[in-house]
């Protein structure tokens, strides 16, 4: 759940229990809940309120000591990309060092490789999270499809059909077919990796 400073401190977030406020938010979302309890990620701990930090480096690198993962960077919660950069950062300084012979020059081109690669996501993930600070604003504005989609696009450049395509999921036989796709492709996905699939 994010939400805006105001609906935060009117709401009493800011003072609340931790057990009280997933007591509250319980009852917000009572309707989609349906009866259920909301689940705490922090294996049994009470849930947090969390704000992003924004970690950011210069460099990602000093003498032997390499910065991968959060440590070198974080990326704002709503792009859900955290863990995939960190693996990435993890692959890319095994190829620098592999391609390297002098450990100065492998960390060197680690960091100038990742720091490049890093930007445009970086600043996708600002995008979504001024999205986010500004949600209120959106949804006093617009329908309920018009918010959808500016959410979904909230990172920006998005192709010109993926609106048509957004209006064409509004019509229930053409989202059926398109979840089923959806299943498929993660079905399918999860078989290669060799996970184990139920029967389709
Ligand atoms: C609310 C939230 C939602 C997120 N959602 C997503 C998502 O949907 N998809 C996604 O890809 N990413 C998501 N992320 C980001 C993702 O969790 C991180 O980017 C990712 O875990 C970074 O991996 P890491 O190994 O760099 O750091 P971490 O996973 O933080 O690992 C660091 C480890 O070091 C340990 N440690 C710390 N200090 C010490 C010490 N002094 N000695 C020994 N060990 C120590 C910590 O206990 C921890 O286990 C989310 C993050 C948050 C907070």
């Amino acid at each position: 759940m994010e939400c805006a400073q105001a609906t935060w401190q009117a709401l009493g977030f800011d003072s609340l229990r931790s057990e009280d406020s997933a007591r509250l938010l319980e009852k917000i979302f009572e309707h989609a809940l349906d009866g259920h309890a909301l689940i705490s990620q922090s294996r049994g701990e009470p849930a947090r309120w969390l704000r992003f930090t924004q970690v950011t480096n210069k460099t990602w690198y000093h003498d032997n000591l390499v910065l991968i993962g959060d440590a070198a960077h974080t990326t704002h919660f709503t792009l859900g990309s955290g863990t995939r950069l960190a693996m990435i950062d993890a692959v890319m300084l095994a190829q620098s060092l592999y391609e390297h012979e002098e450990l100065s020059a492998a960390l060197q081109d680690y960091d100038r490789r990742g720091r490049a690669a890093l930007r445009p996501i970086q600043a996708g993930a600002r995008t979504s999270m001024a999205w986010f600070e500004r949600a209120d604003r959106y949804l006093d504005r617009e329908d309920a499809v018009a918010f959808t989609y500016s959410m979904s696009g909230r990172q920006g450049g998005q192709p010109p059909w993926r609106y048509q395509m957004h209006l064409a999921t509004q019509i229930p036989a053409l989202r059926t077919a398109l979840r089923g796709s959806h299943t498929a492709r993660r079905w399918y996905l999860a078989r290669r990796r060799g996970e184990p699939t139920a029967p389709r």
